[in-house]
């Protein structure tokens, strides 16, 4: 066989085993849309779609890969990246690195440091939010719309009805922000912070925005499809090792344990998993457990990581080899 044979064969292979992970786990209708946020309960619940980017730029996908919803907590780890970039060290003084084991809307802190345990719960990401506002001012929101469009290759927009609905029901965020702001984790104007944080949340995405934002945190920071750098390559490196002790909130050791990747969930039902230096993953279908994950999200991952040798501690060491094998074209 020559090159563009091995190419397409591969190609038909990955899609093989990506339409039977989809049919299989499509029949799982377990879990209920999120209602806390009202706008959030009126989504289909029927939509799934699995994506995949590799490091060179090719696409797999099936089901619903182009509808879009919002990215919800998906962006704390885009945000945590990109304060990581602008503040550097100094971001772990005033949000912490440790699992809390707490759901991630909990109204709890790191009792020795008054600070919120990482910023992967809504604490944090509000921390992370108050940094930078206070950093760039009014240009925040439109700085970090930026930089996710340029992650996920194309111009993001605000979904308005779900930022309303959060503005109007978030009261425990705020509850939160005002806390923050008691133990000083959090400097005024914690309005502008809880702002922010409602309308990083509220940026829609689309399953292939997912994957392709998670091939630009698995290529070092450089989309892998438009070829631009967006994010510094050490603040990456930070960044997925707490998406990987805490991606998933308070499943997050499950998660490590069976899955085996750095990921982020969001209550809108969206995955984004990484398989560093090499693939960026989306999944989105709605219904979510009561942790707040994707039912079908954490079984497309599971199945994924199995299939294709995801794993990061694969005791054979199969992982790497495997994904080359099917991935490398
Ligand atoms: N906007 C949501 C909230 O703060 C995000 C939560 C999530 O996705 N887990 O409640």
């Amino acid at each position: 066989m020559d090159n563009l044979d091995i190419a397409s064969q591969k190609s038909s292979d990955i899609n093989h085993v990506l339409s039977q992970i989809y049919d299989s786990v499509k029949e799982n209708r377990k879990g209920a849309l999120a209602d806390y946020i009202p706008e959030l309960a009126k989504v289909d619940p029927n939509i799934y779609g699995i994506a995949i980017a590799t490091n060179k730029g090719h696409i797999h996908s099936v089901g619903d890969v182009d509808a879009t919803f919002t990215i919800q907590s998906i962006s704390k780890a885009l945000n945590y990246c990109i304060a990581l970039e602008l503040l550097g060290r100094d971001v772990l003084e005033s949000v912490g690195v440790e699992p809390s084991g707490d759901r991630f809307n909990a109204i709890e802190f790191d009792p020795r440091t008054l600070r919120p345990y990482n910023p992967m719960v809504n604490a944090g990401a509000i921390t992370i939010a108050g940094l930078l506002y206070n950093h760039l001012g009014n240009e925040a929101y439109e700085y970090i719309l930026d930089r996710f469009s340029r992650a996920a290759g194309r111009q993001l927009t605000l979904n308005e009805d779900v930022y309303n609905s959060e503005m109007l029901t978030g009261h425990r965020n705020r509850a939160i922000g005002h806390l923050l702001l008691s133990t000083q984790a959090i400097k005024e104007p914690v309005d502008k912070a809880l702002d922010l944080y409602f309308r990083q949340c509220s940026i829609s995405v689309s399953t292939l925005d997912l994957a392709v934002m998670g091939a630009t945190f698995s290529n070092l920071g450089q989309n892998p499809i438009t070829g631009k750098q967006v994010f510094d390559m050490t603040s990456i490196r930070n960044t997925l090792s707490v998406m990987f002790t805490c991606g998933m909130y308070d499943s997050s050791g499950f998660w490590a344990h069976d899955v085996g990747l750095p990921a982020k969930s969001g209550v809108g039902g969206g995955i984004m998993g990484i398989v560093n230096r090499q693939l960026g993953i989306g999944t989105y279908s709605p219904l979510l457990d009561v942790n707040g994950n994707s039912v079908r999200g954490i079984e497309s991952f599971k199945k994924l990581s199995d299939e294709f040798g995801l794993h990061a501690f694969d005791s054979t060491n199969r992982g790497s080899g495997l994904v080359a094998h099917f991935f490398d074209y």
